[in-house]
This record gives structure tokens, sequence and C-alpha cells, in this order.
């Protein structure tokens, strides 16, 4: 699968705990996975440590499948699939199927 979505991407979350909301994609891993800001939250306890003096409770982005995220399109603003289009210098850009706009810089 090619992946359509990048880091600083925003994205919309269509299904799960935290659907309805966006963020702004903070990491993307090679399987598909991605962390988005304040989405998928979870706690994590910790103890305290050399580090963390107090322990106690941590919370941390966990990674969400991009099968669940929708990139909103930075020109009209609305969750989008992307087409992938090429320009005449051959550089492959991402283009909004819902108002046909070019989503990357040239
Ligand atoms: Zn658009």
């Amino acid at each position: 699968m090619r992946i359509k979505i990048r880091k600083n991407d925003v994205v919309n979350v269509i299904t799960g705990k935290d659907r309805g909301k966006s963020g702004k994609v903070l990491r993307v891993f090679p399987d598909g996975k991605l962390i988005v800001e304040k989405i998928n939250f979870v706690k994590r306890h910790t103890k305290p440590s050399q580090k963390n003096q107090q322990g106690g409770i941590l919370e941390k982005e966990s990674p969400v499948a991009i099968s669940k995220v929708m990139l909103i399109c930075n020109k009209c603003g609305k969750p989008t699939r992307v087409k992938i289009g090429s320009l005449q210098n051959g550089k492959k850009v991402r283009i909004c199927k819902k108002c046909s706009e070019m989503i990357d810089e040239k």
C-alpha cells in the first residue's frame, strides 16, 4: 500500500473512540501506522525512576492505523481521499479528490 499521509499532515479520525477528532501527524511508520497529536492517548503508569522522580500516570499517543484516518485537505478543509498526480517536471504530488487542488507544494 502506498502511504499517502505524511508527517505534518492534518488528519481526521473516522473510526474508534477518537472518531471525529482531528490532529497533526507527528510520525509515520513504514508499516502504515501513524502517531497523531492528541489522538489515541493512552495512560501509562510509570514507576519512580531517576529520570522521572515521582512516577505516576503518563499520557502518550499510541499509533493509529492509517486506514482509520482521512487526510484533511489544506485547500478545502474537508476530509478527503487523495490521488497522485505528476507534474511536468516528473514530481509526484497529492491531489484532493474533493476540490482537485494540489495538496503538496510544487
Ligand atoms: Zn480539497
